[in-house]
């Protein structure tokens, strides 16, 4: 099979037919002692802090006031943008505040919150009386959308949105990303092995939503056995004799191979051009805890109210994995985890190469969180000083998206502001993933994803003064054609007037013209 050639068939027992990304690392695991132990319900803690704008910064409006009573899955934000996802009270109790807090997001942005006093009753707003199942793929998106689901890999972005843009495709090919390929993450290995069923019947209901009946379903290949787990529900449920495809791969534990590019490049040997989506290549990417959370909303009409965490980390006395409500606290999580608190050096929300530290422990867990990680001095990497890049290129060698990072650091750092930074932008600076493969190589200790990280946040304040800038000159052109048309419109006004004026005055003065050469010829006839 050609490498280039995007066929499912033969995956799921034999490797040889995948492709493999440029670079990555293979890295310890640190998985294990978290993964071991069954999924946990973390229970209802006595406050829930549910912030109200998911990652791609799209806010939704609170539609709940303080001191209100809130039932389970009732709705408490709904959004503004068509890239906002609504938000549903995770369980019963009293609103206590809405509050600018700090969310479980890059750099523990300040966001508004939802917090609720809980009471512990746990009770459910009234279902609806038709729980009649979706039947067309236009229903089953409008239930996705209502449920508030977004991806819950990472960037949550709302999962309905992929399935409305698709809609010139006519039959795309769904990928559930069950690789999870960061130190320490567990989360997604646990819920395949203990809730395969609902990711088999969550991936038959997005299946429909894309008009498609083909899946993969890629996990690492150094995870136990979630692969025979999932194989067993999909020939239990007869899905080939339905004309259904959903094939388990494996595919090898490198990193970053759960990077939606490197996925899709290890499993089609395709690449998604610069600054375009998998949709380019007919293509659907979701995380496998998408797919569940999709089984809850159409099978047990349920919102997305929980989610999966791993609790880990080298002072956390139980590490495991939890399935806790929206919401929940760190500090609720590292307790029932039985954290050395006092020994925790940094606090990591995601993996140690990707995640970002926060600065205290009272932040609520959102759609998106999956990992706590608690670190103490001695496996944190201390802060050794940075020294000048030797151009030695190992940075290079492990970029899995074929970037120049030591280039992109050059410009970076370069004097000439703007241009530069326009010239990171040439070299693709959007296109860095933030992995931090780079700067786990870089002999010189640089933190080269800060530097990417601030080149992406300055450029995009760029565009957006430079946008604000545009519109400015726009309304003041507006205003200068208006001024000049009114201005114009007058004196096209005074010349009429003044020239009906002469015209009137002409007019008079050829009257007594005529009238005083009359009067001449008959005082010349008199005479
Ligand atoms: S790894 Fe570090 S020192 Fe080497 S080229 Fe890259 S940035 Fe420079
Ligand atoms: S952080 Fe960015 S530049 Fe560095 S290796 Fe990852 S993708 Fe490449």
């Amino acid at each position: 099979m050609s490498r280039n050639t995007f066929t499912t068939d033969g995956f799921g027992t034999n490797t040889q037919h995948l492709s493999h990304f440029q670079g990555g690392l293979v890295l310890r695991h640190h998985k294990k002692m978290s993964c071991e132990p069954s999924l946990h319900h973390a229970g209802i803690p006595e406050v829930l802090i549910v912030a109200i704008r998911n990652n791609r910064g799209h806010v939704s409006s609170p539609v709940v006031k303080v001191g209100e009573k809130v039932l389970k899955g009732q709705l408490m934000a709904s959004p503004k943008h068509p890239f906002g996802t609504a938000v549903h009270a995770p369980t019963s109790g009293k609103i206590k505040a809405i509050t600018d807090l700090h969310t479980a997001k890059p750099e523990a942005v300040i966001q508004t919150c939802i917090t609720i006093q809980t009471d512990g009753k746990d009770q459910w707003i009234e279902q609806p009386k038709n729980t009649e199942k979706p039947q067309t793929p236009e229903q089953i998106i409008l239930k996705v959308k209502a449920a508030g689901i977004t991806g819950m890999g990472g960037a949550g972005f709302p999962t309905h949105i992929k399935y409305e843009l698709k809609s010139a495709l006519t039959e795309p090919t769904l990928i559930i990303n069950g690789a999870e390929c960061e130190p320490y993450i567990s989360c997604d290995e646990r819920l395949m092995a203990d809730q395969p069923n609902e990711i088999i019947l969550g991936t038959m209901w997005l299946l429909k939503a894309a008009m498609s009946k083909t899946a993969i379903i890629a996990i690492e290949d150094n995870i136990g056995g979630v692969k025979k787990k999932l194989d067993a529900e999909i020939k239990q449920l007869n899905l080939l004799e339905k004309g259904i495809h959903i094939s388990v791969v494996k595919v090898p534990t490198i990193y970053p191979t759960g990077g939606e590019k490197q996925l899709i490049k290890v499993l089609t040997g395709l690449e998604i051009p610069s600054g375009q989506s998998p949709l380019s290549l007919g293509l659907i990417m979701q995380n496998v805890a998408t797919a569940k959370a999709v089984y809850d909303a159409i099978e047990l009409q349920k919102p997305l109210l929980e989610r999966v965490v791993t609790v880990t980390g080298d002072v956390v006395g139980e590490p495991r994995n939890y399935m806790a409500l929206i919401g929940t606290p760190f500090n609720y999580l590292l307790s029932l985890a039985k954290c050395d608190f006092a020994a925790v050096d940094k606090l990591i929300i995601g993996g140690p190469m990707m995640g970002y530290a926060m600065p205290h422990d009272y932040i609520g867990i959102e759609k998106t969180t999956n990992c706590l990680l608690a670190l103490p001095a001695e496996s944190t990497k201390p802060e050794i000083e940075s020294m000048p890049c030797i151009r030695c290129g190992d940075c290079v060698k492990v970029c899995p998206q074929e970037l120049l990072p030591q280039q992109l650091l050059w410009y970076i750092n370069g004097n000439d502001h703007t241009n530069d930074l326009e010239k990171s932008r040439d070299h693709h600076v959007f296109d860095c993933i933030e992995c931090g493969a780079c700067s786990w190589v870089c002999p010189s200790h640089i933190n080269l994803v800060d530097f990417y990280r601030f080149a992406k946040s300055e450029l995009t304040y760029l565009d957006h003064k430079k946008a604000k800038a545009q519109l400015a000159q726009q309304r003041h052109e507006d205003r200068e054609n208006r001024l000049e048309s009114i201005k114009l419109e007058r004196q096209a006004k005074r010349r009429s007037k003044t020239s009906k004026l002469t015209n009137k005055k002409t007019a008079k003065s050829e009257i007594s013209a005529v009238l005083a050469r009359i009067k001449q010829q008959e005082n010349n006839k008199k005479t």
